[in-house]
């Protein structure tokens, strides 16, 4: 598991140094679109603290903010238009395809007006 490096850009994006298209911010999670787009809904969900990935996530958090986070994960997606259903993706370490080594969620799914 890598070490959390606090050069990564979700990092920058959470201290404000880089600038986001927001859709949901509280006190332990912030939620922007992906910069580019796999899906018409393709958003991004990270907590707030410093996990390089989903196993350092879910091994050095507490349990409530892991609830938490799982949790309005499914607020965003309720409240993000998507016409039925979504998928949840985690790419856990650079062979499974991470590129940013700060923990996410990407949602990915069609949008209400969207005709496929
Ligand atoms: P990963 O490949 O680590 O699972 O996902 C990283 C995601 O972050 C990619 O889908 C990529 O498009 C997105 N991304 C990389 N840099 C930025 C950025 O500066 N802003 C935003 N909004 N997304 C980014």
């Amino acid at each position: 598991m890598k070490s959390y490096n606090k050069n990564n850009v979700f990092a920058k994006i959470i201290n404000g140094e880089i600038s986001c298209k927001k859709i949901y911010e509280d006190e332990d999670t912030l939620c922007f679109e992906d910069i580019k787009k796999d899906a018409p809904v393709h958003l991004l969900v990270i907590p707030k603290r410093y996990y390089s990935c989903y196993e350092d996530f879910v091994t050095n958090s507490d349990e409530a903010y892991i609830a938490k986070f799982f949790k309005t994960v499914a607020i965003i997606a309720k409240n993000a238009g998507i016409v039925d259903g979504y998928r949840l993706i985690t790419n856990n370490g650079s062979n499974a395809g991470q590129t940013v080594f700060h923990f996410h969620i990407h949602i990915l799914a069609r949008m209400k007006t969207t005709e496929l």
